[in-house]
């Protein structure tokens, strides 16, 4: 199965592709956690991505593009893939396209949990994410026992540098004004499904399995 997964920064992407490499047994591709990596790792190309992801601004199509090409060619990406946080142009989609054509493997299905912006604020302000197992808590809905610690490893819970409010509000402008039109965009080629990202992790995941016929 070959999926994107669409939706605005906060929609719970990351949290429901978690889910969906377990039961499809495919590797989830997540542009912004290869960033993030590059970012970690002092290399070239994160010391120039972290001045823009720090602003909440998209790094340009040629990095990104270049990234999820260098991966798709890896071997774990032969039965299929879920796309996290890519595209999120439509110059990334075409792209995409064009390449998948080029390896006689199209996408199967666009998917996007949608989930209201007045909404987003909130869940984005409040997230914080494990140092040590990557667990995700929300300081507002899923609170661990004792404030910034995880309940599971016990590590540090730590605030993510663009969940910063004034950096979320460009981000979501940015989704809107660039990544939204992506839902015409795979609603026009026939390959959209839509879910609400509200209410719990299991029922929107069960909602995506239904809407994926599985
Ligand atoms: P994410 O974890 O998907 O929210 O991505 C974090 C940040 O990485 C974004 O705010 C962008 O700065 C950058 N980024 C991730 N994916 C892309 C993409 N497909 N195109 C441009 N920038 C991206």
């Amino acid at each position: 199965m070959r999926i994107v997964l669409l939706g605005a920064p906060g929609a719970g992407k990351g949290t429901q592709a978690k889910k969906l490499i377990e039961k499809y047994n495919i590797p989830q591709i997540s542009t912004g956690d290869i960033l993030r990596k590059a970012v970690a790792d002092g290399t070239p190309l994160g010391k120039e991505a972290k001045v823009i992801m720090d602003k909440g601004d998209l790094v340009t199509d040629e990095i990104v593009i270049g990234l999820v090409k260098e991966r798709l060619a890896q071997d774990d990406c032969k039965n299929g893939y879920i796309l996290d946080g890519f595209p999120r142009t439509t110059p990334q989609a075409e792209e995409l396209d064009n390449v998948l054509t080029t390896m006689g493997s199209p996408l199967d299905v666009a998917l996007s949990v949608d989930v209201a912006m007045s909404e987003l604020m909130q869940r984005l302000t409040g997230r914080r994410t494990c140092a040590g197992c990557q667990q995700m808590y929300n300081v507002h809905f899923s609170a661990p026992a004792k404030e910034g610690v995880c309940d599971k490893c016990g590590g540090e819970l730590q605030q993510r540098d663009d969940d910063k409010e004034a950096t979320i509000k460009n981000r979501l402008d940015i989704y809107e004004k660039s990544t939204a039109p992506l839902i015409d965009y795979y609603g026009n080629k026939g390959i959209l499904k839509s879910v609400a990202g509200v209410g719990s992790i299991d029922d929107i995941f069960n909602n995506i399995c239904s809407v994926l016929g599985s």
